[in-house]
């Protein structure tokens, strides 16, 4: 089968390999009908040292299950399903608890050396925990759409959910990227009065502003504080969605953060120190929370808007490839050519 690996930053290359197959009875296997590349994927494109690799890449897909483990009870060949961007049993404390990026039993795809979304074939595990079965044919018009809830339009909800966006609070959304832009849905869905959504590149604070962003702010740093305090009556917002994951855009979070403020970080932090003292955080009463977004946990409750076309969050896929073009859409993704490129096997 054909699979997409990463031997080194700038270096994707899509190679033969050997065929996934079930392993354990708890396993399904599914043969890939849409998969993505992910702004995180990103990251080590830049970073990744050249002796690490290969590793396998891709963590959003929908597929149809091909074969199923003996122990699988709620899945069957022929189901076509939405794999969240990490594997969960589902039934563990902390899966119960809608946390299924830290389920006990789970992981993340990276952690299965011999897996990937960008594939034509991946063995997911704890498959009747991991998998959601989409009532529709794998042709299906929503296909973009659906595919949102393997991670960014899951991420950008856990984003505003975590921070405690609700009707009559006013949030910033920083970074245009996909899951700042379904930030914005997201907080737009859960009642937001204003949405001030800070990005620079005009065609996606476009879309934006479609997905219910109120205000656009296009300047950085000092600057871009400055414009946003100017649009809340100097305030600040209630809440931050922090959707990039460097630390410019940390520093901007608590910028612009209303004093009782909460800030929700779902871009992967690319630092590990930044201020929490008086200026920072405690001076406001400032919280600041977020993580790898549960995705799993929220499946159930986006499908349906998605389904009936109240929402359109796979707008943020303005390119389609096929999977042996998967290197021309890493590049693409990293010139900005590209806000989100769907792959299609
Ligand atoms: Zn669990």
């Amino acid at each position: 089968m054909l699979a997409t690996l990463m031997y080194g930053a700038g270096d994707v290359r899509v190679e033969d390999v050997p065929d996934s197959v079930v392993e354990a009875p708890t396993d399904a296997l599914v043969r890939v009908t849409a998969s993505c590349i992910c702004g995180s994927d990103l990251h080590p494109y830049h970073s990744m040292p050249a002796d690490s690799g290969p590793a396998r890449m891709g963590h959003e897909f929908i597929g149809i299950v091909e074969e199923v483990g003996d122990d699988v009870a709620t899945l069957r060949s022929g189901d076509l399903v939405v794999a969240p961007f990490a594997y969960s049993d589902g039934t563990c404390r902390f899966c119960r608890e809608g946390l299924h990026t830290s389920c006990e039993h789970g992981g993340f795809w990276d952690g299965l050396p011999k897996e990937g979304g960008q594939a034509e074939l991946v063995r997911v595990p704890l498959a009747d925990g991991t998998l959601v079965k989409l009532p529709v044919a794998a042709d299906s018009a929503l296909m973009p759409s659906l595919l949102t809830l393997s991670d960014v339009y899951g991420t950008g909800w856990h984003a505003a959910v975590s921070g405690g966006v609700a009707p009559g609070k006013s949030v910033t959304v920083i970074g245009d990227g996909a899951v700042g832009l379904l930030a914005v849905l997201s907080a737009k869905q859960l009642g937001a009065e204003q949405v001030v959504l800070m990005g620079r590149h005009p065609s996606r604070t476009d879309l934006g502003r479609e997905f219910g962003a109120t205000d656009v702010v296009a300047e950085r740093g000092e600057e871009g504080i400055a414009r946003v305090r100017e649009l809340t009556g100097g305030h600040g917002t209630h809440v931050v969605l922090e959707a990039v994951g460097h630390r410019p855009a940390y520093d901007q979070a608590y910028g612009v953060v209303r004093p009782g403020g909460t800030i929700s970080r779902v871009g992967v932090p690319q630092y590990d120190d930044a201020p929490v003292g008086f200026d920072s955080l405690f001076g406001g009463n400032i919280t600041l929370t977020g993580g790898p977004a549960p995705t799993r946990a929220y499946v159930e409750q986006l499908l349906p808007a998605v389904l009936d076309g109240t929402v359109e969050p796979g707008k943020v896929f303005d390119r389609t490839i096929d999977l042996v073009d998967v290197p021309e859409g890493y590049r693409a993704m990293d010139e900005r050519r590209a806000l989100k490129v769907l792959v299609t096997p």
